[in-house]
């Protein structure tokens, strides 16, 4: 009975569709959101459709469950299961929202319009257009940082999108296929199966975690004879990896990364990159500075984010903007500062926070409440409207009307008491390689933080729980089980 009733009401929910078309209301305001990540997509969960026309711009019809893309480099998930397609959102809404696949090139704020172009591979007669607004809301995130430096762009990997992951998977065993090609030289060998990865953020970090269980747990049961010659390299700028941890997490990842073999070199900054070769700048505990090469098989670069031409487009019409370096200014309610009709969350905006995703889903809850509330008192204001025109006043119903005023004014004035945005940091997690992970977090107003085991299953479970939808929690759990019981698919 109870297996009826849930199949029952999934059915339902699953059939439950808007059946009209999206059709324009021209009463509605147009509520451009531009963007598919974690502000965008936690502000669509929460909003009331039905009270602006809706129109989703992004260059990908899904949203990305980020904070698993590591495990999708070596295949402990697969790449499907942290994908949940834009329409599975929109269609439960209550209200059509149309999604147009594309990508935003111009802002133009003065005539309130956005140019887009269709870069799918399958272009139709129509592929470049504009979509006016009245309102937008910007949340296009952040490009890979390169800081210019040569060859970077050209021969690294960096891990962003579900493009970059299946990058990476397959030319982990590129390197490892070509280094045990028949006659290859030691030398050779060495540089191909060197994996280099660039920045010690918790992306490269988790990464480099990641690629070693990998090589232990599964590459060499399969390919014993390269068992001495795999390595995993992690360069980072700074004195330690991890900055945004507690100083005994950093020294617990350090000598964990120590026991799982991966090499740190900390005050060490890449200046260049060849299509087979790093070449950094180490500086030594004396503060003198050293020049080395390492030869490569794999780079992948994560060293952080850089603004989107698109947003330093729009900053340089605003004069407002003229000041911000790292993306759009913007004010305690998430307007750009220096316009009245955009607003901007995650990576793309400068509101004081870290570039995370648990402060792009935050700020993204806060601009769907807020444009709830100010639908709710723009009808309640036009009611006052209506109830105090002449027409509807008449020498008998005068105190009647006032008393509805005054009714809808307080309601209005309760409305309208919407606080500013107020991120809660609610901690921060690592995956840091075999089987352990390092949790920095706050409850209850106590601190704390561990590493170890249990903090891996607790990392599991609380990025289980984190996960978009019940599928991508089955998919999930299925990968784990899946790559537990029978290894990781070591095929190209
Ligand atoms: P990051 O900005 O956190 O780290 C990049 C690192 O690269 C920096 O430590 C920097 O010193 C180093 N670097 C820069 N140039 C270099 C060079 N030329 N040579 C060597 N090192 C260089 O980047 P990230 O890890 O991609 O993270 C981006 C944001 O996303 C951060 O805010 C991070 O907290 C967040 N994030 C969080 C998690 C998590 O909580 N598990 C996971 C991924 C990302």
């Amino acid at each position: 009975a109870i297996g009826g009733t849930a199949y029952l009401a999934w059915g339902v929910w699953d059939l439950r569709h808007p059946d009209d078309q999206f059709e324009p209301d021209p009463h509605k305001k147009n509520l451009v959101v531009l963007g598919t990540g974690w502000g965008a997509v936690s502000l669509l969960k929460k909003l009331d459709t039905e009270n602006y026309n809706v129109i989703v711009i992004s260059p990908r019809n899904y949203f990305l469950f980020t904070p698993l893309l590591p495990s999708c480099t070596t295949g402990t998930v697969e790449h499907r299961s942290i994908m949940e397609p834009i329409r599975s959102i929109t269609r439960h809404k209550k209200a059509a929202v149309k999604f147009y696949e594309a990508e935003a090139t111009k802002i133009d704020p003065e005539r309130k319009v956005i140019f887009i172009n269709d870069n799918s591979d399958v272009k139709g007669a129509s592929n470049k257009t504009e979509v006016p607004y009245d309102m937008l809301v910007v949340s296009v995130g952040a490009e890979n940082a390169t800081f210019g430096i040569p060859g970077v762009k050209e021969h690294s990997c960096f891990l962003k999108e579900i493009g970059d992951a299946q990058q990476i998977r397959k030319k982990i065993m590129d390197c490892v296929e070509t280094a045990t090609f028949k006659d290859q030289s030691p030398e050779e060998v060495e540089r191909l199966l060197h994996m280099v990865v660039v920045g010690g953020g918790p992306t490269g970090v988790e990464f480099a975690g990641e690629l070693q269980d990998f090589f232990d747990q599964d590459i060499k049961k399969w390919i014993p004879e390269i068992s001495d010659k795999f390595k995993v390299t992690l360069i980072e700028a700074l004195p330690n990896v991890l900055p945004m941890f507690s100083k005994q997490l950093i020294e617990y990842t350090e000598s964990t990364f120590k026991e799982e073999k991966i090499t740190i070199m900390t005050k060490t900054a890449v200046k260049k990159v060849t299509d087979k070769t790093v070449e950094a700048e180490a500086t030594g505990p004396d503060g003198k500075k050293t020049m080395q090469i390492m030869p490569y098989g794999l780079l992948v670069w994560a060293t952080g984010n850089a603004v989107r031409p698109v947003i330093k487009d729009l900053m340089s019409q605003i004069p407002a903007q003229k000041d911000s370096r790292r993306g759009l200014a913007v004010n305690e309610y998430l307007v750009v500062q220096g316009t009245k009709d955009i607003w901007a969350t995650g990576d793309c905006a400068v509101a004081g926070y870290a570039p995370t995703a648990q402060v792009a889903s935050q700020e993204g809850a806060f601009l769907a409440r807020l444009f709830n509330t100010m639908a709710k008192s723009e009808a309640i204001e036009s009611q006052i409207h209506d109830l105090s025109s002449s027409l509807n006043i008449t020498p008998g119903n005068t105190a009647e009307i006032a008393k509805q005023i005054e009714s809808h004014e307080k309601q209005l004035r309760r409305i309208k008491d919407i606080k500013p945005f107020h991120y809660t940091h609610q901690g921060s997690l690592a995956y840091i390689g075999s089987e352990r992970a390092v949790a920095d977090v706050s409850w209850l107003n106590g601190n704390f933080a561990t590493g170890g085991g249990l903090t891996y299953l607790f990392w599991r479970s609380a990025y289980l729980s984190m996960c978009f939808s019940t599928r991508n929690r089955v998919l999930v759990v299925l990968d784990w089980l899946k790559s537990k019981a029978f290894g990781r698919d070591v095929s190209r």
